[in-house]
């Protein structure tokens, strides 16, 4: 894969093998990635997709070393999973990896734009105070406006609650050339919905078929689908439930529901371990990221969107014959 589709990091090239420094992730480059698929049949009769993504269907989600991926058909027991873990980094080396990140994205979006054929979705799920705003704040920083939305889900209006409980989020699904970001998202029908048994056992239990239903029509309609879990433990939350009660400026974060729902933490990671385990698929991957320490969060979170992305390997269109010869006139 050319160069000149982004930066990379000292020692990190995109076949996997040792370049010019250290790479303390290499070790985990080697797991088999886990692949979205992508029709471009149904867009090459629209004449929409250059010709040279032909070849380009089958899309590796690559998570960073540290994730943990979860396997499609096995079960994620989360509290085996640390979420203190930092895969031994430097603080202030992926501090400055964060921002290496951040440009290749950012150079990367260029194109994905530009070729307006395909899109990229991201879906953030946590507990309370898990860090999913500040990780879309940290990782997005430097990304095009104009080629992202980011779309958060709350209580559904009585509208929604009239419609398929996927409806509001399909709306929000990201067009060609997009990157689009779910705070929350059509998980919260199989998470606060169960743990709050808002519906029938029966009905929650059904939605993870049609969870998996929904993200097959969308990967095999060119949007890339990546899920980041941030996983917290019990203490960390309540160091940061304490820091927003202790600093004025925090308050507004602060919600005393949120105590309440601490009391349900342990129905809130049965019912993330069920969610991570039943919708992880071959095309649309569960991602657990340890997220304790957020500058680790940060720095894993946008090193696998920007090698996803660039596996993806999103090009400008071709120009039209001649237009270098072209003159502006006076
Ligand atoms: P956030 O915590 O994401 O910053 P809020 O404090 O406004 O935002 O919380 C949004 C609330 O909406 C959460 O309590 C969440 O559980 C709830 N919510 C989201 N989706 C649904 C849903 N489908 N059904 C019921 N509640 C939902």
């Amino acid at each position: 894969m050319s160069k000149k589709h982004g930066k990379h990091l000292p020692g990190h090239s995109q076949d996997g093998s040792v370049t010019d420094g250290p790479d303390r992730h290499q070790a985990a480059r080697a797991r088999a990635p886990s692949t979205a698929v992508w029709a471009g049949a149904a867009d090459a009769i629209a004449g929409t997709v250059p010709a040279a993504l032909g070849s380009h269907r089958q899309i590796p989600i690559l998570a960073a070393p540290g994730i943990v991926a979860v396997e499609p058909g096995t079960r994620i027991d989360l509290s085996a999973v640390d979420a203190d873990a930092d895969g031994g980094l430097d603080k202030l080396w992926a501090k400055d990896a964060l921002g290496q990140e951040r440009e290749r994205i950012s150079a990367l979006q260029e194109r994905l734009y530009a070729e307006r054929a395909r899109s990229l979705l991201l879906v953030f799920q946590a507990i309370d105070t898990g860090g999913k705003d500040g990780t879309i704040r940290a990782v997005l920083k430097g990304v095009n406006p104009q080629g992202c939305t980011v779309s958060s889900f709350k209580v559904p209006s009585s509208d929604e609650l009239d419609h398929d409980f996927l409806w509001r989020y399909h709306a929000k699904t990201p067009g060609r050339g997009m990157i689009g970001v779910f705070n929350r998202s059509h998980y919260e029908d199989v998470l606060v919905v169960r743990v709050k048994g808002l519906v029938p056992d029966a009905v929650w239990q059904g939605r993870y078929r049609l969870i998996n239903d929904f993200e097959r029509l969308l990967t095999e309609s060119g949007t890339v689908v990546i899920k980041f879990f941030l996983h917290i433990s019990k203490d960390e939350q309540k160091k940061r439930l304490e820091a927003r009660i202790a600093d004025p400026e925090k308050h507004w974060k602060f919600d005393p529901a949120d105590l309440v729902e601490r009391k349900s933490w342990d129905a809130y990671q049965q019912a993330f371990s069920d969610a991570l385990s039943q919708c992880s698929s071959p095309h649309a991957p569960w991602l657990v990221v340890p997220a304790n320490h957020k500058w680790f969060r940060n720095y894993v979170i946008a090193r696998t969107i920007a090698d996803t992305l660039e596996a993806m390997d999103p090009r400008f269109p071709k120009a039209a014959k001649g237009i270098a010869d072209l003159k502006v006139p006076d």
